[in-house]
């Protein structure tokens, strides 16, 4: 008799952003002659870089002709294409890593949401508060158990280490959902507490290439002592609009070591791991990841980047102009906004779709600490984001909301 795995059970009923679509498209629906402007969901929306296009269009020919056809390719991704990862992770960073400790995957969700089962079942699993909602999903689907960093303003949503030792900490740099960026020294302080108590860091970078503030880093790997006790991952979604292409990367260090493990064996587990579960990305969104990693690759993917940030900056200013109370959106196309006059996350975000048919994600969504927050994404078009901060501004200034 197969009986349903019980941990389950515990998983939340309601996904925020399922939540959130359900009352927009009521919204939609009792009110057909008022456009609603989605600002909440973090999807990209610029169609790909030219460079990228052409090698996508060149993958598919070469499978349309027997001469050039491939089928199952390296489980683990493309020698060529962790290589160019490697080079950028030097060029950009200044770090220095073998294409080896990379391992391509389908996505940054996927590989963060699997990496604890190479850990014992019922490890501890440390978590930001308010948080991406996998890291907390998947690991109570593995049985494990969450402990919450409670992440406040005063320090930019970054998380203190904690006062007991965790097995696994996840952190998310630049944030989603508060789009802050933690600084060296925060970063620093997290990897001396994971190296001294054995923790193994999940660093998620997925907005890396947010980050314009050369102060800020951008990889765990700048981080002095962070090959011992991290992993990275990071993705092609957001950077260079692979949300539906789908391809991503993680980095496990061969000098990560952790509970009496030998270097190299928990890079050799990840990779056995992938082996077992996974028969590698696609080949045409690998000769798309290829020509990203190009020079003029590079260049293209960053304009999409520069879009969104403008987009992002944007909402900064023009809710803070309103009199918010406003976080996140210089490095990253996240705005975290504190609600007005102490209403809930739901108040406020069912006020600004009422008012201004505004779409935004309530920060309680993210976790307890986010109540009385909402998350405006930069991911939508300049027309729509100038529209929605219009609507909001006028709306704001018309009642004693602030
Ligand atoms: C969007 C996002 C990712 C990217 O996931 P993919 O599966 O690679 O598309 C990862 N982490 C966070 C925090 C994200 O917001």
């Amino acid at each position: 008799m197969a009986i349903l795995n019980p941990t389950y059970n515990q998983l939340q009923s309601s996904y925020v952003f399922r939540h959130v679509n359900q009352k927009a498209a009521e919204f939609v629906s009792n009110n057909p002659d008022k456009p609603v402007l989605k600002m909440g969901v973090g999807n990209t929306t610029l169609p790909l870089a030219p460079m990228v296009v052409s090698a996508l269009h060149e993958a598919v020919n070469k499978l349309a002709d027997a001469s050039t056809y491939s089928g199952y390719g390296d489980e683990l991704g493309e020698a060529s294409l962790r290589s160019a990862l490697a080079d950028y992770y030097h060029k950009a960073y200044g770090v220095a890593l073998s294409a080896d400790e990379f391992v391509l995957s389908d996505g940054a969700k996927s590989d963060t949401a699997n990496i604890p089962s190479i850990f014992t079942p019922g490890t501890t699993v440390a978590v930001q508060n308010p948080v991406y909602p996998v890291y907390v999903e998947s690991n109570v689907a593995l049985g494990n158990q969450i402990q919450y960093m409670p992440c406040t303003s005063e320090t930019g949503f970054v998380p203190s280490a904690p006062d007991s030792a965790v097995d696994i900490m996840y952190l998310c740099s630049p944030n989603n959902p508060t789009g802050t960026v933690a600084t060296r020294e925060q970063l620093q302080e997290l990897v001396d507490y994971a190296n001294k108590n054995s923790t193994v860091l999940v660093f998620d970078a997925a907005y890396s290439a947010f980050v314009r503030d050369e102060s800020l880093p951008r990889s765990i790997y700048e981080i002095p002592g962070a090959e011992t006790c991290a992993i990275e991952v990071n993705s092609f979604s957001k950077w260079a609009g692979f949300t539906g292409v789908r391809l991503a990367w993680t980095i496990v260090p061969e000098a990560l070591v952790t509970g009496g493990s030998n270097p190299g064996e928990v890079l050799a587990r990840w990779r056995r791991r992938q082996l077992i579960y996974f028969n590698g990305p696609s080949n045409i969104a690998q000769a798309g990841g290829l020509a990203a990693l190009t020079e003029t690759g590079i260049s293209e993917c960053d304009s999409l980047v520069d879009y969104y940030l403008e987009n992002a900056h944007y909402i900064k200013k023009s809710l803070e102009k309103s009199g918010l109370e406003v976080y996140g959106g210089d490095n990253s196309p996240y705005i975290w906004v504190k609600t007005p006059k102490s209403l809930t996350s739901w108040e406020f975000f069912d006020k600004l779709l009422d008012h201004t048919q505004v779409v935004t994600t309530p920060g309680v969504g993210f976790g307890s600490e986010g109540e009385g927050y909402v998350r405006f994404s930069a991911f939508a078009s300049l027309e729509t984001t100038h529209d929605a901060m219009d609507r909001i501004r006028t709306y704001l200034s018309s009642t004693d909301e602030t």
